[in-house]
């Protein structure tokens, strides 16, 4: 276990412990974190949803920080994240009924909200965008954290850019380990997918990104939304890059539930499938079941960890069966394929 040495200053305690995964059910963990946020340094921290690099959204050299160690583009802007809905007057502009609606319909939980953005935001944070994105997340260690940093959190995903999403501190570890200043350990994502996106910024809500808050639950609160076409604009959401969320080992998605492909003589290959099958499957390197009942919000939760395990194997290829796209279905199949699309 490592433990901070009383009388250290600030600099040296971050230095000491770069990397460091800490169990974030140790309350010393929580007030470092904190400490390190204030002196402007990096945390990975916990979400449901999958695990967060944080700074402090108001400091813009804290912010270039998290773009350099994730080797993020500066056009793709980052969420901020609160503890407090009394936080949102230090980050957006204004609120409009529907985004009032949305929040007491969803938060804290996965839904982020993008509005008009406060000025004091730095440009760097919503890449010069007029407006944020602004989540407030259900973890307890994700709160924790925010109020003992005392300011609104700016954080993408704990992973290089465009890699699968980190859902354990040991994927965290093991994409930016000495990047970051601490990584809490809060134990494995509970929703396993990148939180949903609504704009609320045009002239009717729109969906940026599908995830585990379904379009349907969003109808149900606000009426109709539409769906973003995604590729074919530009992109100002990296969930709308046609290629991300992605392992470096090609990904194919097969034609229906079930199929099977004829594997060369020496091809080594991975298959994902949803649940369990009812062939042995046994030509295959290795078989990932997602959820042996089906259960999609099983399979989410293991998706991220499933692909990362595949990939960490030098397969020729992974095949993975699809799910219908409803419900959280839509979220998993849009990951999956951004993940099989070509390399640009
Ligand atoms: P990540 O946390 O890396 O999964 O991504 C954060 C998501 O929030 C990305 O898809 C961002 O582009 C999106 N986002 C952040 N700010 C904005 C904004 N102002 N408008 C649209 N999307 C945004
Ligand atoms: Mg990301």
């Amino acid at each position: 276990m490592i433990r901070r040495q009383c009388g250290i200053p600030m600099g040296g305690e971050a230095n000491h412990l770069k990397g460091a995964i800490r169990s974030a059910a140790d309350s010393e963990s929580i007030q470092l974190a904190g400490r390190i946020i204030k002196t402007g340094g990096l945390v990975a921290f916990p979400t449901e949803t999958v695990y967060g690099l944080g700074c402090d959204a108001m400091n813009a050299e804290a912010a270039a920080k998290v773009f350099e160690s994730k080797q993020r583009p500066q056009f793709d802007p980052l969420i901020v994240h609160i503890a407090d809905p009394k936080q949102l007057n230090a980050v957006i502009a204004s609120l409009p009924v529907l985004g009032q609606r949305l929040m007491d319909a969803f938060w804290p939980g996965p839904l982020t909200l993008v509005l008009p953005k406060q000025q004091a935001i730095p440009d760097l944070v919503t890449a010069g965008l007029s407006t944020v994105a602004v989540r407030m997340p259900n973890h307890p260690v994700a709160q924790a954290f925010i109020r003992e940093a005392g300011t609104p959190i700016a954080g993408p995903s704990a992973n290089p850019f465009g890699y699968v999403s980190p859902t354990t501190a040991q994927h965290v570890a093991d994409g930016l380990g000495g990047k970051v200043d601490l990584i809490l350990d809060g134990g494995p994502c509970s929703v396993g997918v990148e939180s949903t996106i609504v704009s609320l910024a045009g002239p009717q809500p729109k969906l940026l990104r599908p995830g585990s808050i379904t379009i349907e639950q969003l109808s149900a609160v606000i009426g109709s939304i539409r769906r973003s076409s995604s590729v074919n604009e530009q992109p100002i959401a990296p969930g709308q890059l046609s290629r991300h969320y992605a392992t470096q080992t090609q990904l194919t998605i097969l034609a229906f539930v079930g199929a099977r492909p004829i594997l060369k003589d020496d091809e080594r290959a991975g298959l994902l499938i949803l649940s369990q099958s009812r062939d042995t499957d046994d030509r295959f390197a290795a078989v990932e079941v997602l959820s042996p009942t089906g259960d999609l919000r099983e399979a989410a939760r293991h998706l991220f960890a499933a692909l990362r395990k595949l990939d960490s194997l030098g397969l020729d290829r992974i095949y993975v069966e699809p799910c219908k796209e409803e419900k959280l279905g839509a979220a998993i199949m849009d990951r999956l394929r951004r993940c099989a699309a070509p390399r640009q």
